[in-house]
């Protein structure tokens, strides 16, 4: 069986399932009972956490082995990282020593491996791999420079949460002033945030915790005041046909209401067109949610909209929204809610 390999500056956080990579062992230490290795290839460098079981613990690591993970979770925060923990999911790891040329690895974590031709291609370029050369310095490869000073374990553990639980503090501070921000976004306002990046909540990927029409909406495309007075409405009725307020013949568009994590106390939710998130894999069902809101729907258009409902929550399961441009619907500062009806945004699986 042949297996995909993804680049280091390619993985995806929490994508299931989880990714295969490759990587060459450019700083190593202990990291309490884990072995937490910074592996580089062609395209970065990414922090494994790598936690043996008791039997596997003929698993050493060295310096410039190549290293080879399946089935590895990619995390996101505060920076990219692998948890690695061999024997749960699938996880397994091969060393292979640091020339590549043995027909052996160095260590299995598993009886059972294979090495194709592809992987032999892999290592021996692992191998000449040279640092520096047209490799990109990370802010991972940063942080291992700074731990190489400190040698003992203890240190090592203090220095990594050290410098993990400022970034983290970082980002939450570019949160919440950002998120602050938009509340004083008047109604009808244009919003630009090309540097926030939010994540979904997690209810909102649970298969059942979303109702229909808690994840669905109705979004009326009013040519005079979507465009002109910048006023969003949402309906309920699958069969309108004019604007409540105006009167000109309108369009319905099919939205998914996205909360997504903010500050405590603080709620934001963002009504995406699905349009916006449609990919070849998605088949889009937008009629067959506009049929269903108006409760005249069969059990077979009922169970297409389901079904949508359940293939968008597994798609957009582990990204990030950035890059958004909306309008503000409403916001209510007493209840520190805010509504964006987004015209555009990146998903981002990074
Ligand atoms: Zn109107």
């Amino acid at each position: 069986m042949a297996y995909e390999y993804t680049k280091i500056a390619n993985l995806a956080a929490y994508r299931k399932p989880a990714p295969h990579l490759y990587g060459r062992i450019a700083f190593l230490a202990k990291y309490g009972e884990q072995d937490l290795l910074l592996l580089k290839d062609e395209t970065g460098s990414i922090y494994v956490f790598v936690t043996l079981s008791e039997s596997d613990e003929s698993l050493r690591f060295e310096m410039n082995q190549i290293v080879r993970i399946h089935r590895a979770m990619v995390k996101r925060l505060p920076l990219k990282n692998v948890d690695a923990v061999v024997g749960k999911m699938g996880c397994s790891i091969v060393v292979w020593p640091p020339n590549g040329s043995q027909e052996e690895p160095s260590a299995v974590s598993s009886k059972t491996w294979t090495r194709s031709k592809g992987d032999q291609d892999r290592i021996n370029e692992l191998s000449a791999l040279k640092w520096g050369s047209g490799t990109m310095m990370t802010t991972a490869d940063e942080m291992a420079d700074y731990m190489i000073g400190k040698r003992d374990t203890k240190r090592i553990r203090d220095t990594v949460d050290k410098i993990w639980a400022e970034m983290q503090a970082n980002f939450q501070i570019q949160l919440a002033k950002k998120t602050r921000g938009l509340f004083w976004t008047p109604q009808g306002a244009e919003v630009k945030t090309p540097q926030l990046e939010y994540e979904i909540v997690k209810k909102f990927f649970h298969p059942t915790r979303m109702s229909f029409k808690s994840f669905f909406q109705l979004v009326i495309d009013c040519p005079k005041c979507s465009e002109k007075k910048k006023v969003i409405k949402y309906t309920e009725n699958g069969k309108a046909k004019w604007c409540p307020t105006c009167k000109e013949t309108i369009q319905l568009v099919v939205g998914i209401r996205v909360p997504v994590n903010v500050l405590s106390g603080y709620k934001i939710f963002l009504t995406i067109p699905v349009k916006i998130i449609q990919t070849d894999a998605l088949e889009s069902c937008e009629n067959d949610v506009i049929e269903c809101f108006d409760r005249t729907a069969d059990r077979e258009t009922f169970g297409r909209a389901k079904k949508f409902q359940r293939s968008l929550q597994k798609f957009l399961n582990g990204c990030t929204i950035k890059n958004i441009e909306g309008i503000v619907v409403t916001r209510s500062i007493p209840l520190k809610t805010c509504i964006i009806y987004v015209n555009d945004c990146l998903i981002s699986f990074e």
